[in-house]
């Protein structure tokens, strides 16, 4: 079994680079690897929580007082293909996902090119681009229930950025419907590269969580943000970026409360200009577990 850590800070396992010391954290080899942690968690009365690669995260400062738990990414293996459909491990991050599609000629995945994190995570998000979301392929997933039981074959109810599953601990792995499985793999290839193009226009490469708020109906939140003239604002080490106005850059010292005085600015803000509340759609996680906020 992986190594239990003690006091990790968790700043090393999200993309923003944010976060305070987790009271464990350990990363599972295998999906039984993580049951059996979570067994283990329970057994000592310790909380637990399951993240991806914490692309879609932002963390306390004061950290999470339980133990952090996170499947290691395969580099090999992990997806399964059978009968028009793939079987791909929770622990599968989405850039090795889509060299697969593109190697096996397997269309229809190319929106998922450049959006960081593991299926998992993806899953758990509904997460999407271009007008198309990965829940529109889930046939049916696997999952750890919360009562300790493994669950099949179940099909997810999904909305915007979010999928239901009653009681869902860890969602372990997710069969998905491919739309083609002969797209000559030189034309994924070319889409995927324009794909990776197109963002790199129009996102920020500094460490960030992606977008912070969800788009509220008929509304982009990065326009209502520019348009707010709040780009380039600063709280601390956070900055509302100048390329777009949905993406806050950690300059290199930010701290969740600055993240937090921001978010809580621009909300305040577009909610006096525009009167329409802004939704996060990075998740929370404060010391006693994960906060709608
Ligand atoms: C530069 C950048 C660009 C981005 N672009 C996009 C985009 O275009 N579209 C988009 O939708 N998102 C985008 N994101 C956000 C993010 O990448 C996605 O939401 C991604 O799917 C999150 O995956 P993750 O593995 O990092 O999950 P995490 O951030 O680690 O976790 C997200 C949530 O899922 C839960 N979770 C993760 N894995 C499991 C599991 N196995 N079992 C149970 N719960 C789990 C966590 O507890 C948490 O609540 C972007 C982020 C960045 C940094």
């Amino acid at each position: 079994m992986g190594k239990i850590s003690e006091h990790y800070s968790t700043r090393r396992l999200t993309t923003l680079g944010i976060g305070g010391l987790a009271r464990f954290f350990a990363e599972a080899e295998s999906t039984e690897e993580l049951q059996s942690l979570i067994q283990r968690a329970a057994r000592n009365k310790i909380p637990h929580c399951i993240i991806g690669r914490g692309s879609n995260l932002l963390i306390s400062d004061k950290g999470y007082d339980g133990m952090v738990l996170r499947l290691k990414p395969r580099q090999l293996g992990g997806i399964f293909q059978t009968d028009g459909r793939l079987i791909v491990d929770a622990s599968v991050t989405l850039g090795h996902f889509c060299n697969f599609c593109a190697a096996n000629g397997i269309g229809g995945f190319e929106f998922l090119c450049g959006i960081p994190g593991n299926m998992g995570g993806a899953v758990v998000m509904n997460a999407g681009a271009h007008g198309k979301n990965i829940g529109d392929h889930v046939e049916s997933v696997q999952f750890l229930h919360k009562g300790g039981t493994v669950i099949s074959a179940v099909k997810p109810a999904f909305s915007y950025r979010h999928c239901h599953l009653d009681g869902m601990d860890a969602l372990l792995s997710v069969d998905l419907r491919a739309e083609n499985f002969f797209t000559p793999p030189e034309k994924i290839r070319r889409q995927q590269t324009e794909l990776r193009q197109w963002r790199s226009n129009r996102q920020p490469s500094g460490p960030s969580a992606g977008s912070i708020f969800k788009n509220p109906d008929g509304h982009s939140a990065g326009k209502l943000i520019d348009d707010a003239g709040l780009k380039g604002y600063t709280i601390g080490g956070a900055q509302i970026s100048q390329m777009h106005g949905n993406f806050i850059i950690n300059r290199g010292n930010a701290t969740c409360a600055d993240m937090l005085e921001l978010i809580e600015l621009i909300r305040a803000t577009v909610r006096r200009k525009f009167a329409i509340e802004l939704q996060l759609e990075v998740h929370y996680l404060g010391p006693s577990g994960f906060e709608i906020i």
